[in-house]
């Protein structure tokens, strides 16, 4: 393209800034920076994240001369859908591939008038969690915060959903697909900005969820720059197991991680918020009776609710999910002893998306936790997983 423009002229050989991870106030930023007013930001998230508009020659509002510098020196490039898998219980699984090839994943779970978006943060993850297939790939690199709302991107435009104003295709968000969100915690706070801004997604700051395993400095800081909500993978009702098969638990142990997951919430204007408590159940480890009286000790007082999650097999894990029984007893206990307890059910099972399935074949198909399951009195935290 034949111009004057400084910034056009050198953008042959510059990289284009990619503005689909872009918060608002980045893109404002970004505006300013090319000499442009900072209300363009505002017209021009509309048309990535309400409309699903790639092309810059496609937005109306904004002039010619504009368009065409922004072709030159922007781009919105969402990861790439390398493949896309339909469950018969309408759970939906992308595999993605980002830049330098890998893949993660991202689930679609819809459930009533309701779709949760299991989205991931990292391409695999370094804290080696005994249990978890993702655990056992390592690590290769954090995802862009672009990567990461583009997940949320791909999955509306997947439904040809963004006629619906805000993409309501996707009503809630957990962090809780491959990699540790407190680990990438930039780009993942960028991204939930974006989740939760009405230029955006517009999502409740309650139906946006993160997890984390434990990053306790991380979570210390976290109150200063975001109020999603919270979910921590204790897994264990003392340091002992859990030093076993959470291996972040031997730098940060349980007490210090439940007194960061208490300051967080109590940082939040909203007064009624708790902190929900994934407990994966394996069999022999950690789920028996006593093990579950020493939970409702531990927890005893604390604002909580728990999330019980019968392990999802996969090839050599090493584990074993209870017996429908085991998980019976234990959630028993938990509610005899007055928590709110769920458990979770096993979704998406006929196309590998449920928990610690992102890897391999599966080795236990059946749904039988579901007859455990539990109704949240209040259902805005979600309590559905794939890492
Ligand atoms: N890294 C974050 C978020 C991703 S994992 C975290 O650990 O919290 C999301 C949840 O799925 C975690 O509670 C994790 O412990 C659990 N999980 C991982 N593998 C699992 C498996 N094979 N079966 C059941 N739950 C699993
Ligand atoms: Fe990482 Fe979470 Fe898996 Fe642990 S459970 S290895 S923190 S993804």
């Amino acid at each position: 393209m034949a111009t004057d423009d400084p910034l056009i002229a050198t953008s042959a050989t510059a990289q284009r800034t990619n503005l689909l991870g872009l918060t608002r106030q980045q893109l404002e930023a970004f505006f300013e920076g090319i000499g442009e007013k900072r209300f363009r930001a505002q017209q021009v998230m509309k048309w990535i994240h309400h409309q699903g508009i790639r092309d810059f020659q496609q937005m109306t509002n904004l002039g010619k001369a504009l368009r065409d510098r922004l072709e030159a020196i922007a781009e919105i490039t969402p990861p790439q859908i390398e493949s896309q898998q339909d469950s018969s219980d309408g759970t939906r699984k992308w595999a993605i591939k980002v830049d330098g090839g890998s893949l993660v994943e991202a689930v679609l779970i819809p459930e009533g008038d309701r779709a949760t978006l299991c989205v991931s943060s990292q391409v695999g993850c370094s804290l080696d969690c005994k249990f978890c297939s993702t655990g056992k790939q390592g690590f290769q690199r954090d995802l862009t915060s672009a990567e990461i709302i583009g997940q949320v991107w791909l999955a509306i435009d997947s439904y040809d959903g963004w006629q619906s104003g805000k993409g309501r295709v996707v009503t809630n968000v957990v962090m809780m697909g491959m990699g540790e969100p407190l680990l990438n915690v930039d780009n993942v706070v960028s991204s939930m900005s974006l989740m939760c801004d009405d230029l955006a997604y517009g999502l409740s700051k309650r139906k946006v969820t993160l997890s984390t395993s434990g990053v306790v400095p991380a979570l210390d800081k976290l109150a200063d720059y975001s109020d999603v909500s919270l979910a921590i993978s204790l897994h264990a009702p003392n340091d002992t197991i859990r030093n076993q098969i959470v291996p972040i638990n031997k730098r940060y142990p349980i007490a210090s991680l439940l007194a960061s997951a208490k300051a967080y919430i109590d940082a939040q204007s909203d007064k009624k918020r708790v902190v929900t408590i994934e407990y994966t159940l394996l069999a022999g480890v950690n789920d028996q009776v006593e093990h579950a009286r020493e939970l409702s000790e531990l927890l005893d007082g604390y604002p909580c609710k728990i999330n019980l999650i019968p392990f999802n097999d996969f090839p050599n894990s090493g584990f074993k999910r209870p017996s429908g029984n085991a998980v019976s007893r234990f959630w028993q206990v938990l509610m005899e002893a007055g928590f709110i307890v769920t458990v979770r059910t096993t979704r998406g099972d006929d196309i590998d998306a449920a928990c610690g399935q992102l890897v391999g074949d599966v080795a236990d198909r059946t749904k039988r936790s579901a007859r455990y399951r539990a109704q949240y009195e209040d259902d805005d935290v979600e309590e559905i997983s794939l890492a």
